[in-house]
């Protein structure tokens, strides 16, 4: 029997399809290349913005013209929406997000045993990016309320892995060869306030670091709240990954109140600065809405001064979707459609500038580069593909196929985004 998983949105759900995989092979099941040959299709959707949600019904659809026999569909679209999502060509069963940590126990309609994780070891999903990078799930949910999210409905409130299970994952995946993990959830930063005892995320990056040899630990996304005075000290041991995903959302101090967010822009250029002052050079990128309800041209140019303050290393910038069910949706004052427009390319020219800045002061110098994919194109060999730990993305030509591996690249070309470089003979 073959299972194939597809997922829409952010790392958490590439994370839980990894889990999932786990315990369908655990279960006797193989992992197929994809949906046409597969017995069953578990598909992790996503609703965080409309096109989310379209994105969503499209691996549905795409699914069911493949020719899958069995399509099971979780994740938050289909939390939020299970009628809808039950109503398609080939759903045979919606899984919402409360249960998705048993969805291979119910569709083999028997308890897994619990199982030893080694003699599985980590294989990178086919059909998705086969990432060499393993992404682990470490909280899931969230007890803030901000008014825009749709996520903490499809997602409830914020509970935390104990670190030991995050420790099996992270060696299961060292085992498998994985060289980088990327601990992921919604709310990191509040990982550890519902397990007994006080220890928080700092606690578990420590514990990790001391436990496991994987080469690079990264963080997905992080609320830029809730972290502990220590917490970027850690950074000085070199396998953490100096990038750091911090959701800004606006940078004008009213915006962020009517988003009820829990920092105001001096607060985040506080941290920002304190993140500098340890590791200059670490890439800090971020997540912007513009035309949220009743963003003023002032709001507006509040937020694109303090974005071009910010000099992120990159980001991306959503326009304002209303997601049924959360308090923004019923905000007076809309943004039309053709200002949410203007103000998008505004803010996405003032982050491109402030990303191309940051790409460039790494001309000519040497970087390290995971390799991530690799095709073999032509006689001159393999056309590579990775990222650094500062998460600049390097392309390079290798005489062999280097998948997976680490290797010292000098820059030589930044261009549209993408660096390229020569690999260096050890
Ligand atoms: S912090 Fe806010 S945006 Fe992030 S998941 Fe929680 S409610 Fe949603």
């Amino acid at each position: 029997m073959k299972v194939f998983f597809d997922s829409v949105g952010c790392r958490l759900n590439q994370a839980e399809i990894e889990k999932m995989a786990l315990d369908f092979r655990a279960a006797g099941y193989s992992i197929a290349e994809n949906a046409a040959e597969a017995d069953l299709v578990v598909i992790n959707t996503c609703a965080v913005t409309a096109a989310a949600s379209a994105d969503s019904r499209q691996k549905v659809r795409q699914a069911n013209r493949a020719g899958a026999q069995r399509i099971v569909v979780t994740g938050c679209w289909a939390t939020l929406e299970p009628d809808e999502a039950m109503g398609f060509a080939g759903v045979s069963a919606v899984v919402p997000n409360e249960q998705k940590d048993q969805l291979a126990s119910q569709m083999l309609g028997k308890s897994i045993e619990p199982y030893e994780l080694e003699p599985l070891e980590r294989d990178p999903l086919p059909g998705i990016h086969r990432r060499t990078r393993a992404f682990i799930k470490v909280q899931d949910g969230c007890d803030n309320h901000c008014t825009f999210c749709v996520t903490r409905l499809a997602r409830g409130k914020s509970v935390s892995t104990r670190k030991e299970s995050v420790l099996g994952e992270v060696i299961t995946a060292e085992k498998g060869q994985v060289k980088e993990i990327v601990l992921s959830g919604v709310h990191l930063a509040s990982w550890g306030r519902d397990l007994p005892g006080e220890e928080r995320l700092s606690d578990l990056i420590e514990y990790l670091l001391a436990n496991s040899r994987v080469e690079r630990i990264r963080l997905s996304s992080i609320e830029p709240w809730d972290l502990d005075e220590r917490f970027f000290d850690l950074w000085q041991n070199p396998r953490l990954c100096p990038h750091f995903h911090l959701p800004l959302q606006t940078g004008s101090g009213e915006t962020l109140q009517r988003m009820a967010r829990h920092n105001t822009p001096e607060q985040y250029r506080g941290l920002v600065a304190s993140i500098r002052s340890r590791m200059p050079e670490a890439a800090i990128t971020t997540d912007l809405i513009v035309g949220f309800p009743g963003e003023t041209e002032t709001e507006f140019a509040e937020s694109l001064q303090f974005v071009r303050e910010m000099q992120f290393a990159g980001g991306h910038v959503f326009k304002y979707s209303a997601r049924e069910g959360t308090p923004a949706a019923k905000f007076t004052g809309r943004v039309n459609g053709s200002l949410a427009r203007e103000r998008s390319q505004s803010m996405r020219a003032v982050l491109a500038e402030s990303e191309s800045r940051y790409q460039q002061q790494f001309l000519g110098r040497t970087v390290n580069v995971l390799w991530e994919s690799s095709s073999q194109l032509n006689q001159r060999g393999w056309k590579l593909h990775g990222l650094t730990e500062n998460y600049l993305s390097v392309s390079a030509w290798g005489k062999r196929n280097l998948w997976n591996e680490i290797n010292q690249v000098r820059i030589t070309e930044v261009k549209g985004g993408l660096l390229s470089g020569e690999i260096l003979e050890s």
